[in-house]
């Protein structure tokens, strides 16, 4: 069996505020099917932290909190 092609994604990563998805876990084709980033939304406490981290992100780049 070929190994499939390792295309790098549009899709930014949630986890990473402003950063693409780059494919950093095993066998994953973007945000939509990583296990990490579904560990961290299934989490209250560590989504709650991540968004946290992102509205911080947000503010440091200028931007505000969505309304
Ligand atoms: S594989 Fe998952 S954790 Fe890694 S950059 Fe992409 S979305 Fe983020």
């Amino acid at each position: 069996m070929t190994p499939r092609p390792r295309v790098r994604p549009d899709a930014k990563c949630p986890l990473r505020p402003g950063q693409p998805c780059t494919l950093c876990q095993l066998g994953v084709t973007g945000p939509q099917d990583c296990g990490l980033v579904r560990l961290v939304m299934e989490d209250d406490e560590l989504r709650e932290g991540l968004h946290r981290f992102q509205v911080a992100a947000r503010r440091r780049e200028g931007g505000g909190a969505p309304a």
